[in-house]
């Protein structure tokens, strides 16, 4: 017989009552909702930085790398010193 926990939702901060993960499988929140809402602010944060990187790679590929001028600027920006 599962005993019924008080818990307190770290998303929410809402009461709730904990009887066992088959009942509450979004534990240690009180909702599915909750549990969501921060996985999402993680994942954004990591699709934030896989943005950054991939618009760095197409800045790259719209540049014409024949142009001496775009050529320079690349190395100035590669090169260290
Ligand atoms: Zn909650």
């Amino acid at each position: 017989m599962a005993k019924a926990l008080s818990k307190r939702c770290p998303q929410c901060n809402a009461k709730f009552r904990y009887t066992g993960v088959k009942a509450h499988p979004w534990f240690p929140f009180c909702s599915e909702r909750c549990k969501t809402i921060d996985l999402g602010g993680w994942l954004s944060n990591e699709y934030a930085i896989v943005e950054d990187l991939s618009r760095g790679h197409d800045l790259k590929d719209k540049l014409d790398l024949n142009d001496p001028d775009v050529k320079a600027a690349l190395d100035e920006l590669e090169g260290e010193g």
